[in-house]
């Protein structure tokens, strides 16, 4: 357990639990960062990570991150998250699913799981068959569906709001974006961007993946291992975590770094590298809200489409907040973003002893 609560990650999580089943080879984390505002809600993640460590790793940083992402987009949600360790192409079945499922409903609604890398709303109704504590259906009261046309909208809507306050206007036509990852969200974001004209440079590990995209959006391919450094005048992550490191921020010849990939930056000094390099980063939690916005409306029983669309639309607002407050005070955009998220998560936390 050292592994745990010595983690640079660990950050004081309320609970962090490991689940196994053997009969289905389901091995599984779900991490509990703060139940402050809410029950915690996070994605669970399907990856197959090289080792333990690396999967304890990522889902701690993914949970805490999530505490930040609804305390940001001002959601009665705590965070949490959860992995299962796996190959989303090959070991996915519907009893493994299911097993899941009993790990999450052992927790009695303390933390409820929605979709995200390698997860699909078929999966996550899978797992509704032996808990009711998920999220993001596709059928039933106040189902939401997928989240990520949503989080790409908010994306999206990010990524003008980056470009002009860098750039002094918002159309992307012509504008050149590195897109990696074209998944759920970087597929659904390519489309937006190509509707505006943005000429588009695309990465994933899966050629169909790419193939499809250059079939659709003209797009330029570009080899995964190079996609951060292209020349290009915003970067969009919209794979995993950790691109942005001391060894990647010196090759990027974007100006902005807007995209919906979780942990974009390896470690939180990264946000300083950022800053000094003369390059606007959207905090990955606050411009990727807009999944759980429409997650949340689930969760909450009132699911309003419209109403789901005016909170996403808020999140470039807040991001430009972010971005003034930034400049006024001569510190990276994502030392903003963590204050003003602890900020609101301590404030709840006192008002939640002085209710007891
Ligand atoms: P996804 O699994 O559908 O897509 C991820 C894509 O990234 C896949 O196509 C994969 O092949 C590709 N990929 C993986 N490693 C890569 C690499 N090194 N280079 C290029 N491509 C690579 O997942 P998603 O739902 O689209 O999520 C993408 C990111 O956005 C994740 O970080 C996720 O946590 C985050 N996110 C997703 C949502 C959502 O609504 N789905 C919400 C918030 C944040």
């Amino acid at each position: 357990m050292a592994m745990v609560f010595d983690a640079p990650d660990f950050d004081n999580h309320e609970l962090v639990l490991f689940g196994r089943d053997a009969d289905t080879g389901l091995s599984a984390i779900i991490a509990v960062h703060s139940t402050a505002l809410g029950p915690a809600c996070g994605g669970c993640r399907m990856w197959p990570y090289a080792s333990e460590g690396e999967a304890v790793r990522d889902v701690l940083r993914l949970s805490r991150g999530m505490s930040y992402k609804n305390a940001m987009a001002g959601l009665p949600l705590g965070g949490g998250k959860s992995v299962i360790i796996g190959d989303s192409r090959k070991d996915k079945s519907e009893a493994l699913f299911r097993a899941f499922g009993q790990v999450i409903d052992s927790l009695g609604g303390r933390y409820i799981a929605a979709e995200d890398v390698g997860i699909t709303v078929a999966d996550v109704m899978a797992m509704g068959k032996s808990t009711k504590h998920v999220a993001g259906l596709s059928k039933g009261h106040d189902a939401s569906g997928d989240p990520s046309p949503f989080t790409a909208y908010g994306v999206y809507l990010g990524i003008k709001a980056a470009f002009a306050h860098k750039f002094g206007n918002d159309s992307l036509k012509g504008v050149r974006v590195a897109v990696q990852g074209l998944g759920n969200v970087g597929s659904h974001l390519c489309q937006r961007l190509a509707d505006d004209g943005a000429v588009l440079l695309v990465s994933d590990i899966h050629a169909d993946n790419v193939k499809r995209a250059m079939d659709r959006f003209g797009a330029i391919a570009v080899d995964p291992a190079a996609i951060h450094a292209a020349e290009a005048d915003i970067f969009a992550p919209c794979a995993l975590g950790a691109v942005l490191d001391e060894r990647t921020v010196p090759q990027l010849k974007a100006k902005v770094v807007a995209g919906g990939a979780n942990n974009q930056l390896a470690t939180d000094d990264i946000g300083e590298l950022v800053r000094q390099a003369g390059i606007l980063y959207a905090p990955d939690y606050v411009i990727n809200g807009g999944g759980i916005i429409n997650v949340s409306a689930e969760v909450t029983q009132a699911y309003d489409r419209d109403s789901v669309l005016r909170q996403v639309e808020r999140i470039p607002h807040t991001l430009t907040d972010i971005f003034r407050r930034a400049d006024r005070e001569g510190r990276p955009t994502s030392a903003i973003a963590d204050q003003m998220a602890r900020e609101r998560l301590s404030a709840a936390r006192q008002t939640r002893l002085a209710a007891e």
